[in-house]
């Protein structure tokens, strides 16, 4: 067995953070809307305005980090490396800079990095939240984090 790897489970009720930038934001309360039936099975957060408004506009529970500019996005990272979010639709704005731009630049890598679904624009939404996995439990691989310490540790 490849022991530089070790398998994870998304669980069946899945850990979904939402987060959009401004621009974003009536957007991803739609979206939130329109896939309500389905979002209300799994566990939500989200950055700290982006999950008060969704929760104002849709009824639906939405724990609350930090807003993202002061450091929400990071909080969803450390919980990535926790095990705590395994799903995230992230309405980014391509088309204005944002202050905290080194934070989402840190989210999308730290999910790349623990393989976790990520969609950043309605159409990646719409394909996530349609598939049969989110009724399912997904084994994944990620890096062995122990392994990874002991033999950076015993070799630099
Ligand atoms: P907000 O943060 O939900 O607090 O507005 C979102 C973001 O810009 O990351």
């Amino acid at each position: 067995m490849d022991d530089n790897y070790i398998t994870l489970t998304i669980g069946r009720q899945k850990n979904i953070a939402l987060i959009a930038h401004d621009n974003k934001k009536a957007d991803l309360i739609q979206w939130c809307e329109e896939n309500k039936e389905i979002l209300k099975n799994h566990f939500l957060c989200g950055t700290g305005t982006t999950a008060r408004m969704i929760t104002d506009r849709t009824g639906l529970p939405v724990r609350g980090y930090n807003s993202g500019p002061l450091g929400g996005d990071q909080q969803i990272g450390a919980k990535i490396v926790e095990g705590k979010v395994d799903f995230i639709i992230f309405f980014s704005d391509p088309l204005t800079a944002q202050p905290h731009d080194p934070d989402v630049k840190a989210l999308l890598r730290i999910a790349q990095v623990y393989d976790i679904p990520i969609a950043n624009n309605r159409a990646s939404a719409d394909f996530m939240i349609t598939s049969s996995y989110m009724n399912e439990e997904y084994e994944h691989e990620i890096i062995n984090f122990k392994k990874n310490i002991t033999e950076r540790s015993r070799t630099l």
